[in-house]
């Protein structure tokens, strides 16, 4: 009966460690033999998740405001080619982004440089991405996460209230793969288990990776956090309306990538966090635009034809 006791506390003791860990895992991850700090417990391994202005959001279309300031961004060195790293971290997959590639405009109250960038999926090519449009989940998210551009590291950046800017993009299934994204997901082969990683040989760039500019102008923005502990709130968010296409095979690639418990990598998502009355923006469409000035012109050339000569 002591023994059993004994054995009682040394489990629940070694539960203990585990759940109150700076570990956390995603839902998917949760088993009765393996209790890892699940979102809703995030908040065990970092104060911060429990704040009030927490990523990701859903995006209900009808209350976003139109805000003028959100111009057009300015991309500077997304075209240039780099021999990134990328690596399996135990969470998602991650590459590495050498210094000098750029945002600026696009409402941002300062220059940004990117440093890394990362995916969140389902399984596979099922609902994955962690901000929602009008409820709507898309199969897979990517985050280019950017600092200002005078920081030196991430840490410094995170205790500033507008240090980082993301830019979401969104995927949907395609009937034919997206070449563009076969050295990414090529590489993916080499790195299955949690902390290897490699090298994309034959060289990647932004640019390629996302939609050309003229289907970059509409987006949405809001201000939250990073959707991982620690949970910084210190994201200026911005989210791409025209999602990227990749065929099913190309998305189910991702779900080949290991968990540490050796379980498939699915499912890499943290649920939608309350607004707290958050206002969303979204940019000034070009479309919208274009269909005004083709209106004026058709209205002055309207009023032209019908003054008397
Ligand atoms: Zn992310």
């Amino acid at each position: 009966m002591q023994r059993l006791l004994m054995f009682t506390l040394l489990a629940s003791s070694l539960l203990w460690t585990v759940c109150t860990g700076a570990d956390w895992c995603y839902q998917s991850q949760f088993t009765c033999d393996h209790q890892c700090n699940a979102p809703e417990k995030w908040s065990h391994a970092n104060g911060n998740c429990a704040g009030t202005r927490q990523s990701p959001i859903n995006v209900v279309t009808r209350k976003t405001v139109k805000d003028e300031r959100l111009t057009p961004f300015k991309f500077s060195n997304y075209q240039e080619i780099f021999r990134g790293t990328i690596k399996n971290n135990g969470h998602s997959v991650q590459v590495t982004v050498p210094d000098h590639r750029t945002i600026s405009g696009g409402g941002l109250p300062d220059s940004y440089k990117a440093v890394q960038f990362h995916f969140h999926w389902g399984i596979n090519g099922g609902p994955g991405s962690e901000h929602t449009i009008d409820g709507e989940q898309y199969p897979m998210e990517v985050h280019i996460v950017h600092m200002k551009s005078h920081y030196t590291d991430l840490k410094r950046a995170l205790a500033d209230e507008e240090g980082v800017a993301v830019l979401g993009f969104f995927y949907e299934a395609s009937n034919s793969g997206n070449r563009k994204y076969d050295p990414l997901i090529n590489a993916l082969r080499s790195i299955k288990t949690p902390n290897a990683n490699t090298t994309l040989v034959s060289g990647i760039s932004l640019a390629q990776l996302i939609p050309s500019e003229q289907n970059m102008t509409n987006y949405y923005r809001y201000k939250g956090s990073l959707t991982t502990p620690d949970c910084s709130q210190a994201v200026i968010w911005t989210l791409f309306e025209n999602p990227i296409p990749l065929s099913t095979d190309q998305l189910q690639a991702f779900a080949e990538l290991k968990f540490h418990d050796g379980k498939p990598m699915v499912d890499t998502f943290r649920p939608v966090q309350p607004l707290n009355g958050r206002q969303v923006y979204r940019s000034g469409s070009a479309v919208i635009l274009a269909s005004a000035v083709l209106l004026v012109a058709a209205m002055a050339t309207a009023l032209g034809l019908s003054q008397p000569n």
